[in-house]
Formats: structure tokens, sequence, C-alpha cells
């Protein structure tokens, strides 16, 4: 039986990664059009691309420890993807490999610990903050609600719904922003009345794991 603290173990990690890849899947002509409109028209590609090479890693790393796999996973992730995508998401999942004390369960208020450092490093190396038209105009905001409700110790699962909320509006309101980072920033007004591709992908895979964690 699961155990209440298995938050992040690897094989909490691989499913996950299974779960995101059926919605990404689900959603892909939706993902490549708004990167086609704004972007490069790759991003769909990207993450697929992730999805793909993190899941075949499931042999490799499932008897690692954590802080191990986690690495394996952000080299594969960084060597692996192209684009803006792979260079953010990777930095996220070396933060995670070196958060502190992985020998030890992962419990819920650690494994947010973990992402809100890992949306820190993102924010540091893409140097992006919340209304320049990326994926950080949800994770940032994410990444805030699960500080609130790691310190307020607050219900997990109320909180979890909260955050599936946040990432929604925050995606759908990156359409009227004028992009400032990222290849959308060279279209200026142009931008306008378009989704940020990244927000949308980043709002799917965060609304992903919340329902199956909701779910458990
Ligand atoms: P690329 O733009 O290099 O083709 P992708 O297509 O994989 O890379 O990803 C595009 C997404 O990356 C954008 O929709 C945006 O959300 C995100 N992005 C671009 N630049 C940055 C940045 N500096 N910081 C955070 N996110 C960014
Ligand atoms: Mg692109």
């Amino acid at each position: 039986m699961k155990k209440e603290t298995e938050f992040m173990s690897i094989n909490f990690l691989i499913s996950q990664a299974k779960n995101i890849q059926k919605v990404i899947d689900e959603n892909a002509s939706e993902i490549e059009a708004l990167d086609q409109n704004i972007g490069d028209g790759d991003h769909i590609f990207n993450i697929q691309r992730g999805l793909k090479l993190v899941i075949e890693l499931e042999g490799t790393i499932k008897d690692l420890p954590l802080a191990k796999a986690l690495n394996t996973i952000a080299m594969k992730v960084l060597s692996g993807i192209g684009g803006s995508s792979g260079a953010l998401f990777g930095t996220f999942f070396i933060s995670m490999a070196k958060s502190p004390d992985l020998d030890k369960d992962v419990n819920f208020s650690k494994a947010c610990e973990m992402i809100i450092d890992g949306v820190k490093a993102m924010k540091e190396r893409g140097k992006a903050d919340v209304g320049e038209k990326t994926m950080m105009d949800v994770l940032i905001p994410v990444s805030e609600k699960l500080s609130e409700i790691k310190n307020n110790n607050s219900e997990m699962k109320q909180g979890l719904n909260e955050v599936i909320k946040i990432a929604e509006d925050r995606m759908l309101s990156t359409k009227d922003m004028l992009a400032t980072k990222g290849r959308a920033s060279f279209l200026g007004e142009r931008a306008k009345g378009h989704i940020d591709p990244g927000a949308r992908s980043s709002q799917l895979i965060i609304d992903t794991i919340c329902k199956s964690v909701i779910n458990q």
C-alpha cells in the first residue's frame, strides 16, 4: 500500500510523468498551435520528448537513492530537450536533487519545499518574473500558494484545489500580456490575444499532479 509520506518517491515521479504524458498528448494540438502563434512551434515537441525520456529512465533509476535519481532526470532533461523548456525544467530537477535530507521520507511539506526551491531556481535561470508572459506566470503564484499551505499547515486537499484554480487563472491571464521574455518578446503588441504555450503546458502539469494527489 502507498504510504502517505511517499511524495516524490521514484514511483511517484514516474507515475506522475505517465499521467502527465496522457494529458499533454490529449492537448497536444492546442499547445502546438499556441507556440505557432507566438513562438516557433516546437514547445509541444519539447515537452513530449522530455516526458518520454523521463519515463524511459524508469528501469535505470528505480533502485537509486532519490537524490541520484533526480539528478539523472535533470541531466536527461538538460541534454535531451531543446529550447527554453529544457534549460528551465532541467534547472528545476537539479534544484530538487540538491535538496537536503532526501534519504529520509519526503512528506507533503517537504515536497512543497522542493517545488518552491525548484521554481525559485527556474526564476533565477530564466530571469522572468510574473507579468512577462511565460510559464513563470503560472509557476511563481503556484509556488507562493504552496508556501502558504505549508506555513499555515493548511488541509492538503483544499489547498491543492486552490492551487488548481490559481494555475488556471494565471494561465488565462497570460493572454492579454505583452511578452518581455522569450521568443514572443520579439512580437510586441502582436503577442497580445494569445495564451503563452509554456503557461498552458505548466498549468496542465500542475492540474494533473494535484488531481492525482487529491484522488489518492
Ligand atoms: P523556445 O522558446 O526556446 O522555443 P519552448 O518552445 O520549449 O522553447 O518553450 C517556450 C516557452 O518557454 C514559452 O512559452 C515560455 O513560457 C517559456 N519561456 C521562454 N523564455 C523564458 C524565460 N526566460 N523564463 C521562463 N520561461 C520562459
Ligand atoms: Mg518554441
